[in-house]
């Protein structure tokens, strides 16, 4: 990134910028809760957690909420999409941290892909600005290094924030970011030189502290003719298939949808009710439960296997793009601490014979 693209911002005054687009925008930003970070619609008065480790949530779910309804139906009902955004208004999500941005990108290719679109996730992304705030701090359990990842990384993000204490650097990464800047000229300064070496330090910093490096060169070939290996009767063992690791994962995407009838009217020869999405799991053994009883992935060892195939293999090959980000939270917040880390280091120790091993 050029110099020229850099502006500096008072901290002080970010609240104010915040405060006059709020008719604009619905604004999320981090915030403490309990002791935790997570991502909040902005409210008048409202601080900026601004050194936040990450979310405990990843903030994918600004895009692709938990639940949402799809569209209602019955005698009367308007059959009409209801994901755009609320009350109409652009989004604006501030201080997302470099991985998540990335995720979101990654989102980008699974729900606005060649193949199929999600009308209900391309209208919020369209309308949002996303504003990502460099890491300077990497936890034990991150390894954003090991993939795509660094501190700086630009990717998702339309402009990049870097806190350098009382002021704050902003770079614009996309046209969008450039407009918005430009648009809201008057928060902003021009940087200095010390500025942007001050936010190189900081980069070098948080660079060092992220310890965790796997070498996962490769890693979709290896997997190519790993699935009947005998490693995956090991890698499950611990899996308790709570799902954690999949809810809390920026990248993670399955849904599913059901219709719920409104009680009332359930009788009725024309019932009415709302066709609901929500996020599901694939360590849960009803997601791939057939009607007919039959279900290919009936014990955890299955499962396990299609949480890391789906986003080291099957995801490489459909996308082009390792799906994981290296966040660390599925390692943070497994109850029963199996780490990712491990189990991709046993799969890179594969052998190129790992085909000819039957379970
Ligand atoms: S969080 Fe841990 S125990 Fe829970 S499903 Fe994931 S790997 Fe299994
Ligand atoms: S798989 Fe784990 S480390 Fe990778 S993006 Fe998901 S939660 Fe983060």
């Amino acid at each position: 990134m050029e110099n020229k693209k850099f502006k500096i911002i008072k901290k002080k005054e970010i609240l104010k910028l915040l405060e006059s687009l709020k008719k604009e925008y619905s604004i999320f930003v981090p915030i403490e809760d309990n002791g935790d970070a997570r991502f909040s619609e902005f409210k008048s008065g409202q601080d900026i957690f601004w050194d936040y480790r990450n979310t405990k949530i990843s903030p994918k779910e600004i895009l692709f909420p938990q639940a949402e309804t799809l569209f209602c139906f019955g005698p009367g009902a308007e059959v009409k999409a209801e994901g755009s955004t609320p009350g109409g208004k652009d989004y604006l999500i501030f201080g997302i941290r470099p991985c998540d941005a990335q995720a979101i990108s990654l989102l980008d290719k699974v729900f606005g892909g060649e193949d199929f679109e999600d009308p209900y996730y391309l209208e919020r992304r369209k309308k949002t600005t996303v504003i990502s705030l460099a890491c300077s701090k990497p936890q034990i359990d991150c390894f954003c290094t090991s993939l795509k990842g660094k501190p700086e990384n630009e990717e998702g993000a339309d402009i990049i924030l870097f806190d350098l204490g009382e002021d704050v650097l902003a770079g614009a990464v996309t046209k969008k970011g450039e407009k918005f800047i430009e648009k809201q000229n008057k928060w902003f300064k021009d940087a200095g030189q010390s500025d942007v070496d001050k936010k190189d330090k900081l980069m070098d910093l948080s660079l060092n502290k992220i310890k965790s490096q796997i070498d996962i060169q490769n890693i979709k070939e290896k997997l190519d003719n790993a699935f009947n290996d005998l490693l995956w009767n090991e890698i499950h063992q611990k899996c308790l298939g709570c799902g954690i690791c999949t809810y809390f994962c920026p990248t993670c995407h399955c849904f599913d949808i059901t219709d719920e009838i409104n009680p009332k009217a359930a009788d009725s020869k024309t019932p009415e009710g709302k066709r609901v999405r929500c996020w599901d799991s694939c360590m849960y053994p009803l997601f791939t439960l057939h009607a007919s009883g039959h279900n290919p992935r009936p014990t955890y060892k299955e499962r396990m296997r299609q949480r890391i195939m789906h986003k080291f293999n099957y995801c490489p090959e459909n996308f082009k793009e390792i799906f994981c980000v290296g966040c660390g939270r599925c390692i943070r917040n497994c109850p029963v601490n199996l780490d990712l880390r491990e189990v991709l280091v046993s799969l890179m120790s594969l052998g190129s014979l790992c085909k000819d091993k039957k379970i």
